[in-house]
């Protein structure tokens, strides 16, 4: 308890606005989305925790409220096929299935088309985007009326029970989002299923409302088995290919070393930092929910500089801080 007040600065009280499923009620979800709040919303599986996906200030306020330790990258949803069509790049199998499946519960990941249509906290900086058309006419008529991609992992706190209901969502996040539309008690449906469509043969990531067979049937032949890394148990989180900056990332810095660009946070000052070949600060006010904004953008960025490797200063490992940090451990281990 005690820590939870002063690790959750992104997440801070406020009352959380009851709209009903009526056009009133969907004018106004879609009116906060836009202006970057955070919107409990029913889809066809379970609540969605909507936030505006080109919006990073948005994505980061959305994993606070959920507390996640971890910045997974999102599904950005759309209203129609068309609007997801422009977003990503589809080659002919991703068509054939959007054509047959959306909208619906299938997700596919495509190369992204569109940089600012979906920001990079959403997509954890890589460069391929999971995108949806979902079919709950509630949800439809919301992202309809927004246009631009909306993110909605599940309405719950991180390691809770996903929500069926408007109820589940006040219990886990009254307080902690901005309004939840109530739609009634949705379907306990499966999840949606997530095929990645990157070059070679469709793979399937994970298996969900659509079954394999009929997917099969549309790309005329088998989907292909997504491959872990080598030596490592299957598991969803492995078969996620992660961030990784061509440069060496190296943590914890407190010194500067030759040839290193600095990622900074808040005041700190390392020894050496004239010899930096590049910097760039997370935050220097020192807030977390701001470094995880800007994250990825300045990893690139000092990556782009053509630095040898970024030595990143310490950051703090509570609220935020957490997840930030498991996403520079991963870009310091993928070597
Ligand atoms: P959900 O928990 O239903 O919101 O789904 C999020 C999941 O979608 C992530 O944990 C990933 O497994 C998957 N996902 C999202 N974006 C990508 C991507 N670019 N590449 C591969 N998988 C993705
Ligand atoms: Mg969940």
């Amino acid at each position: 308890m005690s820590g939870e007040a002063s690790t959750e600065a992104g997440a801070a009280h406020r009352p959380t606005e009851r709209l009903r499923a009526d056009a009133a009620g969907v004018a106004r979800a879609a009116a906060l989305l836009g202006s970057g709040r955070l919107v409990g919303i029913p889809t066809e599986t379970v609540y969605g925790l909507a936030a505006d996906g080109r919006n990073a200030e948005a994505v980061a306020a959305l994993y606070a409220a959920k507390g996640r330790p971890r910045f997974n990258p999102l599904i950005a949803h759309l209203g129609r096929p068309e609007d997801a069509l422009r977003v990503g790049r589809f080659d002919a199998a991703a068509q054939a299935l959007a054509a047959a499946f959306w909208p619906g519960p299938l997700t596919l990941v495509v190369p992204l088309a569109a940089p600012d249509a979906v920001c990079d906290l959403a997509r954890a900086g890589l460069d391929t985007v999971a995108l949806r058309v979902p079919s709950h006419p509630v949800a439809s008529a919301i992202l309809q009326a927004c246009g631009f991609p909306v993110v909605a992992p599940s309405a719950n706190r991180s390691g809770r029970l996903s929500p069926t209901a408007a109820g589940h969502v006040l219990a886990d996040l009254d307080g902690r989002i901005d309004a939840v539309l109530d739609g009634g008690t949705t379907e306990i449906g499966l999840e949606s299923t997530i095929v990645a469509c990157l070059g070679a043969a469709p793979v399937l990531l994970r298996p969900g409302g659509v079954p394999r067979d009929a997917l099969e049937r549309v790309i005329g032949g088998p989907l292909a088995e997504p491959r872990a890394e080598p030596g490592a148990p299957i598991s969803p989180g492995l078969l996620l290919s992660h961030y990784a900056p061509r440069a060496g990332v190296r943590l914890g810095a407190t010194r500067i070393c030759a040839g290193e660009a600095a990622l900074l946070f808040g005041a700190a000052q390392p020894v050496g930092l004239g010899r930096a070949t590049a910097m760039l600060n997370l935050s220097p006010a020192g807030d977390l929910a701001e470094a995880a904004t800007n994250l990825f953008g300045h990893l690139r960025r000092l990556d782009e500089s053509g630095a040898a490797a970024i030595a990143v200063v310490p950051i703090p490992e509570f609220g935020l801080g957490e997840a930030v940090n498991d996403r520079l451990r991963r870009a310091a281990a993928d070597r």
